[in-house]
């Protein structure tokens, strides 16, 4: 079988696994970082510096702004939930967007039943938020605003940068979801002011089950635990650190400073040659930006097709509907109905996802077999010959 559902999640890089299996028996350093009584723990901890290091190193951040987490998800949450309990006393506003994720918005929903005012903010045709209808609603309340990096659905790309300068004239937090785009952008958070970002060790080639929040020290972000206990992670998310998790983590991010560019370059042209092989089927359509987006998702919509037949007819290929957490639903994926497509070419979206190891081979055979799927599927439809 092929796999293109990378933004999903990845397969790990083997270095990754090497390293990691060295912290978990007698022989490794399987310590418990926070023991400082004993070199067992002082060794378990030297090596959680050592990759918190090379983390910080590829978002150009200082090592003591990252904080470990289960994942994105909790990362999420703890941005929201945290900033929201801490600065309650400035304000109960936040604004967001309609086409973030669902661990982002299913957390401003929890919020809202809880009191706090949430925005969601409609994004243009194309995907990108619009600076002067965002700025329209901020208020004095407004305490945190959370945009995600990269779409998930269809890899579209928000521009930080702007919406972080207007964060700054207001005296905003800014929360960014980088799940999707650490290791495949260039982030620099020295030079562009997010006050926390999330992103997960397994859509960089690294574990599942470890993440990241950053949270910015200069100026400082306080924020509230949700997670209490013994004070770990200077209190902002108590439990003991999963120290092989983290240095998979480490490493992967290691690799991935090292192959930015190469991987952008790589994944550019596979997805590019992938839409050349399909842009001429009748009714397609693309709800990605060839130009603007991230180079590893590629969303088209086949009109007259069932994006979840079209899926089991592909059998060999793993591709998704929609985003994995929401795909277990038939509901048309929210995110392209943001966008403003009508039900039906939401319903028949197909999101394609490449990765470091993807071949151009591979995705021959995608194009030659979504060809043929495509041509069977609508010879069954009774709306096709219409
Ligand atoms: N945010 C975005 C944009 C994602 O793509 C994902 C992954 O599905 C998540 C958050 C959640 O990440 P995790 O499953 O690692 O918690």
């Amino acid at each position: 079988p092929i796999y293109l559902d990378y933004a999903a999640t990845t397969p790990m890089e083997p270095l990754v696994i090497k390293n990691m299996i060295k912290f978990l028996t007698l022989d490794g350093t399987f310590g418990n970082p926070a023991s400082r009584s004993h070199q067992f723990g002082w060794k378990a901890e030297e090596s959680v510096d050592i990759a918190r290091n090379q983390i910080a190193e590829l978002i150009n951040a200082d090592s003591r702004e990252i904080v470990f987490t289960s994942g994105a998800t909790e990362s999420n949450n703890l941005a929201i939930k945290g900033i929201s309990e801490f600065y309650k006393k400035k304000g109960n506003h936040i604004i967001t967007s309609k086409t973030e994720h669902k661990a982002v918005l299913d957390t401003c929903r929890y919020l809202e039943s809880k009191g706090v005012r949430i925005t969601y903010l409609n994004p243009s045709k194309n995907g990108i938020i619009n600076l002067k209808q965002f700025k329209q609603h901020i208020c004095e309340k407004t305490i945190l605003v959370s945009i995600m990096h990269v779409n998930n659905e269809t890899g579209v790309i928000q521009d930080v940068k702007e919406i972080s300068k207007i964060c700054i004239k207001n005296n905003i937090l800014f929360h960014v979801d980088a799940t999707q785009s650490v290791g495949k952008l260039h982030i620099d958070l020295n030079k562009i002011k997010i006050d926390l970002m999330s992103f997960s060790a397994h859509k960089i080639y690294g574990p599942k089950g470890i993440g990241v929040l950053y949270v910015r020290r200069k100026p400082r972000v306080r924020l509230s635990a949700q997670i209490h206990g013994g004070g770990h992670e200077r209190g902002m998310r108590s439990g003991t650190l999963p120290v092989h998790q983290i240095v998979g983590m480490g490493i992967a991010c290691k690799l991935a400073k090292k192959n930015i560019d190469h991987d952008y370059a790589y994944l550019k042209d596979l997805r590019n040659y992938l839409w050349e092989g399909l842009k001429d089927i009748d009714e397609v359509y693309l709800n990605s930006n060839l130009k603007y987006g991230a180079p590893h998702i590629l969303n088209v919509s086949f009109n007259y097709i069932e994006g979840e037949s079209l899926i089991m007819a592909l059998k060999d290929i793993a591709v998704s509907s929609g985003s994995a957490c929401t795909s277990a639903s038939l509901e048309p994926s929210y995110v392209l109905r943001a966008l403003g497509l009508k039900d039906e070419l939401a319903h028949s979206s197909i999101r394609f996802s490449i990765g470091r190891f993807t071949t151009k081979s591979e995705i021959s055979y995608t194009i030659k077999t979504v060809h043929k799927a495509i041509d069977r599927l609508r010879n069954l439809s009774p709306l096709w010959e219409m």
